[in-house]
């Protein structure tokens, strides 16, 4: 079984030393481009050093296996064998055309980011590792672009008090963001639109805000996400959270709904209203954005002296750290694929693992969200 890694478009790489080298202790070979771990600071010699052998591009030909961080574009499909299987963040929604070019390819297509939250598969969840590092780092730029302290500083000259942080979307990268601005000396307010929030909100530390009716009672879905709130709830939510907001020093936002475009919570007069200085940090800007006025990959400064941070691939900025945990759990969900005795691929198409994340197989569009639409 042939394994190989590409050099991705972005910082991430799918491979660390540690998954090349239980990859070739299972005996497979493992074929990483050169200079694909660069940017997240993996040298090819260390690459090399866990056993993988040092390839080209083209080398994706020989493989039955690769392992990516994006989406296959039209030039890298032309270059896999039938058969293959990719396992990348897939990003399908959208994205009809990519999907059936990917079944046209002959690829079994993995989306990684699909995988059940359970028990069994959270060493393989793409979405709460790399979320996780985006919440983090969301902390990080807002107090990059900040002109002020973030704790509480009391000393001789006198006392700088706590900025006010405001986190909007209480789930992997939410609660990441409140931990590391209460782990920064901020004051924390949080807000979600599942009460399941409100008591990891309050166990870090941080105040919850929320407008708690009956539609709020019923927002979470079985998968423990979050549902579209109604057009009323989302005018009782942004009245409640404008008046707040004024106050804030930085607003990170984080809301997303699986398979719809990020809620908008933030309006322009919000924004407007805010002090000069203050920061709006927008994770959710690749999915159309939470925040009125937030442009993908730029830091804007409005007319009243705001910042509203709209940084792409925010995991792609911690690059070094997010690679070994991508990495990580592509190897766990692989480790599932693979028959260790005879050494070759053994898909479990029953599994339902591979139910949730297969997208395409054998020339079709396979995923039940997808294949309706490729017909
Ligand atoms: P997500 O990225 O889809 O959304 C981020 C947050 O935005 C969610 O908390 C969501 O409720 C919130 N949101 C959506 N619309 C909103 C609105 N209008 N206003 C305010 N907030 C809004 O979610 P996620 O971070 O992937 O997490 C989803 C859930 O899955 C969470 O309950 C999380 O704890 C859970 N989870 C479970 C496991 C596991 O058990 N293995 C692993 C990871 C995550």
């Amino acid at each position: 079984l042939i394994i190989f890694i590409p050099a991705e478009s972005e910082p991430r790489v799918a491979a660390s030393p540690e998954t090349v080298k239980r990859l070739v202790g299972l005996g497979f070979e493992v074929v990483v481009e050169a200079g694909a771990g660069t940017a997240s600071r993996i040298a090819d010699d260390e690459f090399a050093g866990s056993g993988a052998v040092i390839g080209k591009a083209a080398d994706a030909g020989k493989a039955d296996v690769v392992l990516k961080v994006c989406r296959p574009t039209a030039a890298e499909l032309k270059s896999y064998r039938q058969g293959a299987a990719v396992l990348a963040t897939m990003d399908p929604y959208g994205k009809d055309a990519e999907v059936a070019a990917m079944a046209k390819a002959g690829i079994t297509a993995f989306a990684t980011e699909f995988m059940p939250r359970i028990t069994r598969a959270q060493v393989m969840d793409v979405l709460s590792s790399q979320a996780n590092l985006a919440g983090y780092q969301a902390v990080i730029d807002a107090a990059y672009e900040y002109d002020r302290a973030l704790p509480m500083m009391m000393t001789a000259a006198g006392t700088v008090p706590a900025a006010k942080v405001f986190v909007m979307g209480a789930g992997v990268a939410g609660l990441q963001a409140i931990a590391t601005a209460r782990r920064l000396g901020a004051v924390v307010t949080a807000t979600d639109v599942r009460p399941a929030a409100k008591e990891q909100v309050t166990s870090l530390g941080a105040k919850f805000i929320a407008v708690e009716d009956e539609e709020f009672r019923e927002a979470e879905t079985i998968g423990g996400y979050a549902k579209e709130m109604s057009k009323e709830y989302q005018a009782k939510q942004a009245a409640l959270t404008a008046e707040h907001i004024a106050k804030q020093d930085i607003v990170i936002t984080t809301a997303l709904i699986p398979g719809r475009p990020a809620p908008k919570l933030v309006s322009a007069a919000v924004v407007a209203s805010m002090k000069p200085g203050s920061i709006l940090v927008d994770l959710a800007v690749e999915r159309g954005g939470n925040v009125e006025g937030a442009v993908p990959g730029k830091v804007v400064t409005t007319a009243n002296g705001v910042k509203i941070v709209g940084h792409l691939n925010v995991a792609g900025r911690i690059a070094a750290s997010a690679s070994l945990l991508y990495a990580k759990n592509l190897y766990a969900f692989l480790e599932t694929m693979v028959d260790k005795e005879t050494k070759q691929l053994a898909i479990k198409r029953d599994d339902e693992l591979v139910k949730a994340t297969m997208l395409t197989d054998a020339g079709k569009v396979v995923h039940p969200a997808f294949a309706k639409v490729a017909e």
